[in-house]
């Protein structure tokens, strides 16, 4: 189906993409796909079952052992990610408008994070295509006499990668996973979030345009539940590379531990922002609020727990619900907004009801909460001052929203336990001048990453994946490469 919106030509693609054929579900479900700025449906996209699963993960493992990819030389599969880099950009506009129109998110953030961001990843893990590499070792085996032995190994792909992925960043968390499993040279079927489907199967449709084999990568949709479920289990899938809630990792972990198969898994956070005392107020706010409000708050990493020196405190949390109460909402496609709506009307129910738990639990409310005339899925930036540290539940659970609660602490070490005191370890951030105070934080702080005067700054080349309860392994970088690959050694007997 093709439609025209503002001007760009969307060319939306309402059917799953299996070995370069685009299918119904063989049940004939569909999922509605609604635009959030609106509550309008914009595509219906088929609900996979068990069947359309296991046809896609054979055609998967048929690619994989076949010579349109297993023949292909790393130059080769570098040229055509480049390739699709290069169509991500030159299709630029249109994808950004259908995520926008699809995910709720600004168009300039579509432009720079969905598309952008993609064209990049996809360029560096091209690069890696080319430089997979093992090592040669020397043995000690005695036997048999006059016999001499020597190895080396090398690191192959896993074979057919299961790629599930959420809805916040719906096009780079589809290139994250495909973009070094497709390099190492794994086949892929991904399955994105059922809110968010739009743009994936367009990324399908690129990658055939840019020369990858039929099958190579494989887009079905459906539920979690049945399609995502039936995806990790099937026995022809040798990985799962997962993005989305601890609660669904943990069971998609288990099921993986069973079956002895390999999961990567990203999961949710509740990351502290720490301000000490040396820090300008004015900077402290505006990067709280870029740390929380990014992307409506709807970001892994984001800045949910923030911890000011009571020294700056007052300043520090007046100026930020300053900011928070200039924001413009309003449609991601419209010029002067600075928040978009939500996902979907579920996931704006439960942000307000954990909105109305901080009130509950006795936070003050500086601004923030109450609903909003508009049909589409929107909340306002809500910032809670929590002075006198009382426990909450918007402490620990994760909103994945525009909600923050703001605390004072009085030395680093105090800072340093309540920034701890979560199960989860993704992300933090530190704002100091101070050297010592930096580096000191940023051994003790709990988390896969440390910014320091920063915040979720993401790039290729830096590993990204969580402690605790924030998941298993780490993408990007050389990180990335290992967990796409596996080893094999070659033992060489020779006479001597
Ligand atoms: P989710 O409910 O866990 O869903 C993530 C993906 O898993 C979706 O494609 C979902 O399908 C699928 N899924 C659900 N149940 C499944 C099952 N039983 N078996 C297999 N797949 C299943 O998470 P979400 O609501 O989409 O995303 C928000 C969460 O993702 C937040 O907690 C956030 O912190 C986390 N996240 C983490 C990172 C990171 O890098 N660490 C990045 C972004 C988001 P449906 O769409 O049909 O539900
Ligand atoms: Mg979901």
């Amino acid at each position: 189906m093709n439609v025209i919106k503002e001007g760009v030509f969307l060319n939306l693609r309402d059917r799953m993409l299996v070995g370069g054929e685009w299918l119904d579900a063989k049940n004939g479900d569909s999922i509605p796909v609604f635009d959030p700025a609106t509550g309008e449906i914009i595509a219906n996209v088929p609900d996979a079952g068990e069947v359309d699963v296991d046809h896609a993960v054979e055609t998967a493992r048929r690619t994989y052992q076949s010579v349109a990819w297993r023949g292909m030389t790393p130059a080769a599969r570098e040229r055509i990610l480049l390739r699709l880099a290069d169509l991500i950009e030159t299709n630029g506009e249109e994808l950004a408008m259908l995520e926008t129109r699809n995910n709720g998110k600004l168009l300039a953030y579509s432009r720079m994070f969905e598309v952008g961001a993609s064209a990049q990843w996809l360029r560096y893990m091209a690069g890696w295509a080319t430089k997979l590499s093992g090592t040669t070792l020397d043995l000690s085996l005695p036997l048999p006499p006059h016999v001499r032995t020597s190895a080396f190994t090398r690191r192959i792909p896993i074979g057919v990668v299961g790629a599930i992925i959420p809805w916040n960043f719906p096009l780079l968390m589809a290139i994250w996973k495909i973009a070094p499993a497709l390099a190492c040279g794994n086949t892929v079927v991904l399955k994105p979030a059922e809110e968010t489907p739009l743009t994936a199967l367009r990324l399908g449709e690129l990658a055939l345009e840019a020369g990858l084999p039929p099958g190579a990568l494989n887009v079905i949709t459906g539920r979690g539940e049945r399609t995502g479920a039936a995806l990790v289990a099937h026995p022809g899938v040798g990985k799962i590379a997962f993005t989305g809630s601890t609660e669904v990792g943990r069971l998609i972990g288990a099921i993986c531990g069973q079956n002895l198969k390999p999961a990567s898994l990203e999961l949710g956070g509740k990351s502290p922002v720490i301000v000490l005392d040396d820090c300008d107020p004015a900077v402290a706010a505006q990067g709280a609020a870029d740390a929380i409000f990014f992307n409506h708050g709807q970001v892994c990493t984001a800045g949910s727990r923030l911890y000011v020196h009571h020294d700056i405190y007052n300043d520090v949390v007046q100026r930020l619900s300053a900011i928070a109460d200039n924001m413009v909402i309003g449609s991601g496609l419209d010029a002067g907004v600075h928040m978009g709506p939500l996902v979907s009307r579920r996931h704006q129910e439960r942000v307000n009801s954990l909105i109305d738990s901080g009130v509950a639990d006795g936070a003050e409310r500086l601004c923030g909460g109450g609903a909003l005339p508009e049909k589409g899925y929107f909340v306002r930036p809500t910032i809670f001052a929590n002075h006198d540290n009382r426990p909450m539940k918007l402490l620990h659970e994760e909103v994945f929203g525009p909600v923050l609660v703001a605390m004072p602490f009085t030395d680093i070490s105090e800072a340093i336990v309540e920034a701890n005191n979560s199960v989860y370890g993704l992300g933090a951030s530190v704002w100091t001048n101070r050297i010592d105070a930096a580096m000191k934080l940023s051994e003790s702080l709990e988390a896969g990453t440390v910014w320091i005067n920063t915040h979720n700054m993401v790039d290729p080349n830096l590993p990204f994946g969580g402690f605790k309860d924030s998941g298993i392994g780490r993408e990007h970088g050389a990180a990335a490469v290992e967990s796409y690959t596996t080893t094999k050694a070659v033992c060489i007997a020779y006479a001597n």
